[in-house]
């Protein structure tokens, strides 16, 4: 079967096609500045990316552009649009309603929408991708797959908040955790790279890129996670602060006289080891230079990245209560061979042992600890367009 994969944000939308069979990715791309002026990124395998400037005033001139480039009779991978057999959306919010990928239909879209005010700027834009797909693709299968889905199964002692219990009942207020689709495909991988039983395992995910969370996956069903109500909680991040004293926002709200959106768009856009570094930089690559070369702002953003990923690991192992393997994923996860030396050689005491000429390995599932280490440490590279792919085929499978 071959699958179009869409990624649909405010302002930009990420593509691909994969051939469900080989799993190889077909072509793949991204259109930018949707409602500003417009821009195709365009790459069928094999050959080098294309770009094109032209106008997108809405995201359905954006799909259009990106159908219109698969049916290229030169660089196109499908003579028709008959051949996507199905087309896998990412959701942001499935809130409680969703604890799977489902087939779209016009319940699966109202639901959705009854979540929009759980994630106001991200599933607009995943209803838009939708909604233009259904129009210019009428008949053709389509399945939403959820960030927050594969933390469904965390218990009532995870992810309730402790606060008055009728806002939970009301206001829908809990931890729902995110990027459920990179934990998801990374713990079935690692336990499949390991050789371990899925259904008899303790995995610990630690996807560490720009925004950042680790989860607890027990017997392959997540027990906990560290984002919550909305992506800023858990970690330090490259730009989001993570979990702070709540009574910062008023604290801070008053030194600056701005209102809680105010301080939560520094919490949000400003904090993390951007703000922790002065402003320098969000990339760990910047921030490893300058902390070489003697920067202590850099030095501290680091430590304080490391040092929650640390003590989040801790909590998800006595959550766990134990763990078989450990898996570092996403930017900084994959390639960050310092970051991950840093938070294992913290586990020392349980008997990790962190090979450190297989650490500097790039590129594919590598297991990084030694032999005698007392659990297994990997890196796993995520792919979660693969993750989405292999969930439209199931859905679509189930629902013959
Ligand atoms: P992601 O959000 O998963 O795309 O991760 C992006 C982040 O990964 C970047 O902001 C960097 O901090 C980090 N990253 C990417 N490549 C490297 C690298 N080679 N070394 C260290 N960090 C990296």
């Amino acid at each position: 079967m071959k699958v179009l994969i869409i990624n649909c944000g405010s302002s930009s939308l990420k593509y691909q096609v994969i051939d469900s069979d080989s799993e190889e990715v077909l072509a793949k791309g991204l259109c930018e500045r949707i409602g500003i002026d417009g821009r195709l990124v365009y790459q069928k395998a094999g050959l080098d990316k294309e770009i094109t400037e032209a106008p997108m005033p809405t995201h359905k001139e954006a799909i259009q552009m990106v159908l219109d480039a698969l049916q290229n009779p030169k660089t196109g991978v499908i003579s028709s649009l008959k051949e996507i057999d199905a087309v896998g959306h990412r959701v942001v919010h499935g809130g409680e309603e969703f604890s799977g990928s489902v087939l779209i239909t016009d319940e699966m879209i109202k639901a959705v929408e009854n979540c929009t005010d759980l994630a106001p700027l991200h599933n607009p834009a995943n209803l838009i991708g939708i909604r233009v797909c259904k129009e210019l693709m009428p008949g053709t299968p389509m399945v939403g797959c959820f960030d927050t889905a594969f933390h469904q199964t965390m218990p009532a002692k995870a992810y309730l908040y402790p606060i008055p219990i009728e806002y939970y009942e009301k206001y829908h207020i809990r931890k729902y955790g995110f990027h459920g689709t990179s934990h998801s495909f990374v713990s079935k991988e690692t336990a499949k790279f390991l050789g371990l039983d899925l259904n008899h395992s303790k995995i610990i995910v630690c996807h560490l890129g720009n925004g950042a969370s680790i989860s607890a996956v027990k017997d392959g069903r997540c027990i906990d996670t560290s984002m919550g109500l909305t992506p800023l909680a858990g970690l330090c991040m490259g730009t989001r602060s993570g979990d702070v004293d709540p009574s910062i926002v008023e604290f801070l709200g008053k030194k600056l006289n701005l209102d809680a959106s105010g301080v939560l768009q520094i919490l949000n856009k400003k904090s993390g080891v951007l703000g922790l570094s002065r402003g320098l930089s969000s990339d760990f690559r910047d921030l490893s230079a300058a902390a070489e070369s003697g920067n202590r702002d850099a030095q501290n953003a680091l430590d304080v990245f490391c040092y929650r990923v640390t003590t989040t690991i801790g909590a998800y192992i006595a959550a766990l209560d134990g763990v078989d393997a450990i898996a570092f994923t996403a930017g900084i996860g994959e390639n960050d061979k310092d970051v991950r030396s840093t938070v294992m050689n913290n586990f020392h005491y349980m008997g990790i042992r962190i090979d450190e000429e297989k650490n500097s390995i790039r590129g594919e599932n590598v297991k990084i600890s030694t032999d005698d280490s007392k659990v297994a440490v990997c890196v796993i590279p995520t792919n979660e367009e693969l993750a989405i792919c292999r969930d439209t085929v199931a859905v679509l499978s189930e629902n013959k």
